[in-house]
């Protein structure tokens, strides 16, 4: 079982994710720490946003430390930012590209594979027989991210990652190359007045009465 989930910034889409991988045993990738890694790594070589070129950031993604994405370092609304700046490369892309597809045909544990981002849909996975658009209003996804952050003992402010997301959904839904949009076969699901329960439970009944179950 392949299931897609793509969305937003701070939408639900991590959590649903996570739980479906647990439902269903089936291993998990969340891509966006992968774009995340990636930046961490080249900003502690002191290459920030406006200084680092295409082939440059392209060429760390095959020595990248994949213990990274682990990090509680990657977690924060800098690393996010460099992450999607990143990400609006080509070659960077397409460098993450067989990591991805290897990773759901040969799961490294359960029964198949769940994986999180941006155009695991769309692009990474164009056959999988369940997609999810995962969205939700700016505000509320700012909110959200705004108190995880806080919980994690970080001091931002609403009105600071409300600009940042907004800047990052901007730079997402915009560039060329794989933006982040809905897979025509995605089922979108708005989370603005959902909770995750709710959520899970929506999806659930698309995969276990939806055109991919037969
Ligand atoms: O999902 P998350 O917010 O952690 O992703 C961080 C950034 O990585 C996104 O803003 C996006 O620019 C990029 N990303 C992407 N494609 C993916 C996953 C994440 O471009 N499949």
């Amino acid at each position: 079982m392949i299931i897609a989930v793509d969305g937003s910034a701070a939408s639900g889409k991590g959590t649903l994710a996570k739980r479906l991988a647990s439902h269903y045993d089936l291993a998990h990738l969340d891509t966006g720490a992968l774009y995340r890694a990636l930046g961490l790594a080249l900003l502690r070589r002191g290459l920030g946003p406006d200084i680092v070129g295409e082939e440059e950031a392209a060429g760390h993604v095959p020595d990248l430390d994949l213990s990274l994405t682990e990090s509680a370092d990657i977690r924060t609304d800098e690393v996010a930012a460099m992450a999607s700046v990143v990400a609006a490369l080509p070659a960077v892309r397409q460098n993450f590209l067989s990591l991805q597809r290897d990773f759901a045909s040969n799961p490294p544990h359960g029964r198949g594979a769940v994986l999180d981002g941006r155009d695991i849909g769309s692009v990474i996975l164009p056959d999988a027989p369940f997609k999810f658009f995962i969205d939700a209003d700016l505000e509320i996804r700012a909110d959200r991210r705004t108190r995880e952050l806080q919980g994690k003992g970080q001091s931002v402010m609403f009105r600071d990652v409300f600009e940042d997301m907004r800047i990052r959904d901007e730079r997402d839904r915009g560039r060329s190359t794989a933006p982040l949009c809905a897979a025509a076969d995605a089922v979108a699901i708005d989370t603005s007045s959902m909770d995750a329960d709710a959520v899970f439970t929506m999806a659930l009944s698309h995969i276990e009465t939806g055109p991919g179950s037969k």
